[in-house]
């Protein structure tokens, strides 16, 4: 079951394109993607007895396309971030492992969706794919063997970082320099675990201007999306639609040699593995966000 965010209405991804959800429904189930993932059983219930077909890799790549795909989710209650939760990423950024999970956000004014354009705020923005977790039921204190029953799916993340403003101060404090307008693009939509092998095992790569920087696997991760979820649910409350950025692999322009950032113009290709393609773009910005 894949479910994309189009014109904000929550819909299903079949072969022919989308079915809108509410409408489908009669109203049994809400337009909004954050509330329809907050009952997945039921979702996956009535979902079984429609009959829909799943589309197949060609008809995925064709769908993703789409200039309607918004953000897979509108206005999630929080959203998380993990830090340096690559192995060899840390190891790029010059810093250890964490031992435990490093835990910011990226505020939700920042989040966006396929296509999106980010600016280039400064000569240190960067870019992170990351896989990004939706939460589905959620709740508190979920034990690490269930974590993923309280998932809703996963999608494709970037983590847009300007690292002058994530690294300046001491200690440095991540979350500001994250949270430019489009820094948190996620698509293209969200995809339920059925559809992945292993959700701790797969491909993730970044490519800027057709360059493949970051060419990893989620099994670098030092926390595991199972663990990451548990860990957040001992301290808060997740609720439905929540989203967890769940940390970069190695290759990021900070840590190239010599450094690469983005430029106006590039463009900005995250693909994971059984999970689609995020395609945006890099642009001059607008404003006072240039000054810094
Ligand atoms: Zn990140």
């Amino acid at each position: 079951m894949r479910i994309a965010n189009v014109q904000r209405r929550a819909c299903f991804v079949v072969p022919e394109g989308f079915v809108d959800i509410n409408v489908a429904s009669e109203g049994r189930f809400s337009s909004e993607v954050r509330e329809v993932v907050a009952d997945m059983a039921s979702l996956r219930a009535w979902y079984d007895t429609l009959g829909l077909l799943d589309p197949d890799d060609d008809e995925l790549a064709a769908l993703e396309t789409d200039e309607r795909l918004g953000c897979v989710v509108d206005g999630p209650r929080q959203v998380f971030a993990i830090g340096l939760n690559y192995r060899a990423h840390a190891a790029e950024m010059g810093l250890a492992n964490p031992t435990l999970p490093m835990v910011f956000t990226k505020f939700p004014s920042c989040l966006a969706g396929q296509h999106a354009e980010v600016p280039v705020v400064s000569a240190t923005t960067d870019w992170e794919a990351e896989l990004v977790v939706v939460i589905g039921t959620g709740g508190r204190d979920v034990p690490l063997n269930s974590a993923l029953d309280v998932v809703a799916g996963f999608a494709v993340g970037q983590d847009v970082s300007e690292r002058t403003l994530q690294m300046s101060g001491s200690p440095a404090q991540f979350s500001l320099g994250k949270s430019w307008k489009n820094f948190g693009p996620i698509g293209p939509w969200i995809t339920t675990l059925e559809h992945l092998t292993d959700v701790h095992d797969l491909g993730i790569t970044c490519a800027i201007n057709g360059t493949t920087h970051q060419d990893s696997r989620t099994s670098d991760m030092v926390f595991s999306v199972a663990e990451v979820v548990s860990y957040l649910s001992s301290v808060v409350e997740l609720f439905p639609g929540d989203v967890i950025f769940t940390g970069s692999p190695f290759g990021v322009g900070q840590g190239l040699h010599p450094q690469q950032f983005l430029q106006p113009g590039d463009e900005i290709v995250t693909s994971i593995e059984s999970l689609g393609t995020l395609r945006n773009y890099a642009v001059a910005p607008g404003g006072r966000a240039g000054e810094i």
